[in-house]
């Protein structure tokens, strides 16, 4: 037998799956989609978190606190910033939460993984 068709336990759901399924971590199919969906909901959240916070901020310090009044020519390199500051960090967040659930092992468990910091 080879080892391709020898049953293998997922690392996250202890499941048996041919060895062809799992991925180099030894997770299913179901656990790695899993896995992947959690981390694109943290990945939106912290995005529209981090685009929120930004805009705040210039909108605070440039507006009100500066007082300047950039040209209307300037509005689309504004939200190029903040499409870029959205893509980034989601992109940081994906890989953040999935490396967490990697390392902790598995999906199913309750905690959220940023609640340790
Ligand atoms: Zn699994």
């Amino acid at each position: 037998m080879r080892f391709r068709d020898a049953e293998v336990p997922c690392r996250s759901c202890q499941g048996l799956y041919p060895a062809s399924d799992l991925d180099r971590y030894l997770w299913c199919p179901d656990c790695r989609k899993a896995v992947r969906r959690r981390g694109a909901r943290w990945g939106r959240g912290v995005g529209l978190a981090a685009v929120l916070g930004v805009a705040a901020y210039v909108l605070v310090r440039y507006y009100l606190v500066l007082d300047v009044r950039p040209s209307r020519q300037l509005l689309p390199l504004y939200f190029l910033m903040l499409a870029i500051t959205y893509v980034l960090t989601s992109r940081i967040a994906v890989a953040v939460v999935q490396g967490l659930y990697r390392a902790r092992g598995g999906v199913e468990r309750p905690e959220a993984p940023d609640e340790a910091g």
